[in-house]
């Protein structure tokens, strides 16, 4: 059994884009991601600090724009067409969930597509789902350089992916499916998950619910892949799989912390990286 090291994989990714923004540097360019957190969610503080570090290690400007829970629509949305309109600014990132009363969609649909670095636009789902993108989501994209990494290949293999929402479960299916793999997604409507989960070569839990996989829901030599980020009844960041009575069971697993969210806001690097780049018309 391998345990999968994302902290090690992402730092690599990372290392790539440091080296590639000093070359950009170079030539004037220097990557500028804007992070929006609105309210006081803990949680949120937590990934906008992780993602305001990654951008000081690779170089970029990183701008963060902390907005009061009650602050409305408008002025959400008149910040990002302010934004959408800065040279500067590479990639605008709105961390969600946002406060009740806010609508994220909208959010999401105002931020320029050649922004999107979380590749949450319309446009840029539908460019994923017909394999013509710029930008890839960020934590399944994570999630595949990281089997690419341990040269874990898809093709072929029974995928089972628990979760079905717009920013993970269902990108990650079609990123599999890109890569050949025979995908199936289940949902809290899915009858006989334990059967369909323990038939999987490749299983990803994105769920949201802490040790939801267990022992017998996974097949001998299965590749595991926890995306959860969840509290145990200690407080203490666990995942989706319960990992200690698993790990055995696997030939690779990812471990929380540790594995698939250091991924995430790699990718996020390289995104705001290809952004600039296309901004300013560089290869
Ligand atoms: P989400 O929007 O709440 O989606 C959860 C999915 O799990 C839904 O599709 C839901 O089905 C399904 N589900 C819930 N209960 C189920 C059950 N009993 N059986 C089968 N499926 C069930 O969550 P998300 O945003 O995708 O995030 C999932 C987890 O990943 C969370 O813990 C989140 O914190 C974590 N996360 C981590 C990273 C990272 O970088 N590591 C990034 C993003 C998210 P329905 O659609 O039928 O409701």
């Amino acid at each position: 059994m391998t345990i999968i090291d994302g902290k090690k994989v992402s730092t690599a990714v990372k290392e790539n884009v440091k080296k590639e923004v000093e070359q950009l540097k170079a030539k004037g360019v220097t990557p500028g991601l804007a992070v929006i957190l609105v309210g006081d969610d803990p949680a949120s503080r937590v990934y906008v600090n992780n993602k305001k570090k990654a951008c000081e290690f690779v170089g970029f400007k990183s701008e963060e724009f902390a907005l009061p829970a009650d602050t409305t629509q408008d002025e959400l949305l008149k910040l990002v067409d302010e934004l959408n309109n800065r040279k500067d600014i590479n990639g605008i990132l709105c961390q969600l969930p946002l406060p009740k009363g806010l609508d994220e969609n909208a959010v999401i649909e105002a931020i320029s597509p050649m922004k999107d670095v979380d590749a949450f636009h319309k446009q840029n789902v539908g460019r994923i789902m017909i394999g013509d993108y710029d930008f890839l989501p960020c934590t399944p994209a994570g999630i595949m350089e990281m089997l690419h990494d341990y040269d874990i290949n898809v093709d072929g293999k029974n995928c089972v992916v628990i979760g079905r929402s717009n920013i993970v479960g269902k990108p990650m299916a079609m990123l599999l499916l890109h890569e050949n793999a025979t995908v199936t997604i289940c949902h809290s409507h899915t009858k006989n998950l334990k059967e369909i989960a323990s038939g999987a070569d490749v299983l990803v839990a994105a769920v949201g619910k802490a040790k939801f996989v267990t022992e017998d829901m996974v097949k001998e030599n299965a590749v595991v892949i926890d995306v959860g980020m969840n509290r145990d009844e200690n407080g203490k960041l666990c995942g989706d799989v319960d990992f200690e009575n698993v790990k055995d069971k696997c030939s690779f697993i990812t471990p929380v912390p540790g594995g698939v969210g250091p991924m995430t806001i790699a990718t996020l690097m390289k995104n705001t990286l290809k952004a600039a780049k296309l901004q300013n018309g560089i290869d």
